[in-house]
């Protein structure tokens, strides 16, 4: 069995009124029914290499569950491969992120190493796709199952959820590497339209943000008393509470909050009543956590403001060796910091045992940051930015990548020009703190600014419209 199935229940797409203005919600529910008027009797197919961790695989579970409660037969199914693919198709993002990753190269080896793990999972996709079905190929890994599902009738879109906003050497050996498979698809999509290939044929391609999930554990409304009760339980902060830790699950059901944060430093957790600057990301030097620290003591000398750097807890991901490097060389260059400095600087650990745990421990956090920032150097899109954003939070970002296309700077959160400029991230998290009201109006537009662009309606709109047309041009 090389191509598996991920089961998806069905979620009511009508929650959605919820939190979009009337309107826009009109402008979905007008979408769905042209969508099940073009998808009736065929299936949307979505493939790609793993459903579980990555915000791909979580942007999948939460568009097809609504798409499927929609009346659309939309349907998930995973590729397998094994090592030697996977560190194939590595070396691929990495390049089409513009990095050399471990440093190969992509030649004849690599591209048998592909093709001979995709031939197997294409003749049994092959099975199940009929002519007249959609099939949405994410990202590299999928690429060269392309053509086998067009030679069975399918109506094929790849989509590229990876990119950089200045294109070199490395990340086009990567598109050169891939355009071969691709060629012939329906239609090219990419996150910005930075990410665009050269090379490509430009009527074909369309651009199509990410987008988050309101109502998932990560991004669910909580209230101030829920917010202090899962940082209290998780051990976050000193706030005590007598709330129940508790969130809600996609099916409704509540679960709670049992495990702990574990901080690195070792030292206390921040006191309930300071302020607090929060980065949460992987353990990754491109997330820039070694700046991120620097510029809060150089620039933040309140007694009262603590900064928080969290991550996923490293001991939890073993295949990230890397991760707990990073963590490991953040912690050396904390030690090295002085007292007084160490004391408002935290490296958390959040718990990774449940994925919706971990979602709802970084839920609680970036709703009690008073800024929240996300200095990275290289970023595709940012989902920590829009997530932060979506809870109305203030936000300094690096201008890079999508989160550019997320932020208005001044407007809906401040963008630093240059990410490697630690005066200018430290003047706008000062900034900032010292206005909160300047801070929370931004907020409020931040969330107006992801409700109207980067929830799953305004991205199932988006598919609706592109495989719409390319049904009509393809009958
Ligand atoms: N994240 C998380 N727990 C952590 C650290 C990160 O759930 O301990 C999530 C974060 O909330 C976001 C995702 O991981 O949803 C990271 O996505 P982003 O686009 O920001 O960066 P990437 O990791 O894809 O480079």
């Amino acid at each position: 069995m090389k191509v598996n199935d991920v089961p998806i229940e069905p979620l009511p797409y009508d929650r959605f009124a919820e939190v979009l203005p009337p309107e826009r919600f009109r402008e979905f529910e007008a979408a769905v029914v042209k969508g099940r008027e073009a998808f009736e009797g065929r299936i949307v197919w979505n493939v790609n290499s793993t459903a579980r961790g990555g915000g791909v695989a979580e942007m999948l579970r939460s568009l097809i569950a609504r798409a499927r409660g929609a009346g659309i037969d939309a349907r998930w199914v995973v590729i397998s491969g094994g090592a030697d693919f996977f560190s194939v198709t590595k070396r691929i993002h990495n390049h089409l992120h513009g990095s050399k990753g471990d440093g190969g190269g992509l030649g004849a080896e690599e591209k048998a190493i592909y093709e001979q793990t995709l031939e197997p999972n294409a003749s049994e996709l092959s099975e199940k796709v009929r002519p007249g079905d959609v099939v949405l190929l994410h990202d590299p890994q999928t690429a060269g199952l392309a053509s086998a599902l067009l030679e069975r009738g399918a109506v094929v879109i790849w989509r590229c959820h990876v990119g950089v906003d200045v294109p070199n050497r490395l990340a086009q050996d990567a598109w050169r590497f891939l355009i071969p498979y691709i060629r012939d698809v329906d239609a090219y999509v990419f996150s910005r339209q930075a990410f665009e290939w050269e090379g490509l044929d430009r009527s074909r391609v369309s651009v199509i943000p990410p987008s988050i999930d309101a109502f998932s554990p990560k991004n669910q409304d909580m209230s101030p008393d829920q917010v202090n009760a899962i940082l209290s339980a998780a051990g976050v902060t000193q706030v005590g509470s007598d709330a129940e830790p508790v969130y809600s699950l996609v099916d409704g059901s509540t679960a709670r909050c049992t495990r702990k944060v574990v901080y690195r430093d070792g030292g206390e957790s921040p006191p309930a009543d300071c302020r607090i600057v929060l980065q949460v990301s992987r353990w990754d030097r491109l997330k820039d956590p070694l700046g991120v620290m620097q510029g809060f003591v150089d620039g933040i000398a309140d007694d009262d403001v603590h900064l928080i750097v969290a991550g996923p807890s490293v001991e939890a991901v073993a295949d990230d060796p890397e991760g707990a490097q990073v963590l490991e060389e953040v912690y050396q260059a904390w030690s090295e910091l002085p007292a007084s400095a160490r004391d408002r600087v935290h490296l958390a650990m959040i718990p990774m045992d449940d994925g919706d745990e971990n979602a709802a421990i970084v839920n609680a956090m970036q709703r009690r940051a008073d800024v929240v920032v996300q200095k990275s150097l290289a970023e595709g899109f940012g989902l920590t930015v829009a997530e932060a954003m979506w809870k109305g939070r203030a936000v300094v970002a690096s201008r890079i990548g999508g989160i550019q296309d997320q932020i208005e700077d001044g407007k809906t959160g401040l963008l630093v020009d240059d990410p490697t400029d630690l005066d200018e991230y430290g003047s706008d998290v000062k900034a900032l703190l010292d206005d909160p009201d300047r801070a929370e109006q931004m907020g409020a537009a931040a969330r107006d600014r992801v409700r109207d662009n980067f929830l799953g309606p305004r991205h199932l709109i988006q598919y609706q419209k592109l495989m719409s047309a390319l049904l009509e041009r393809k009958s």
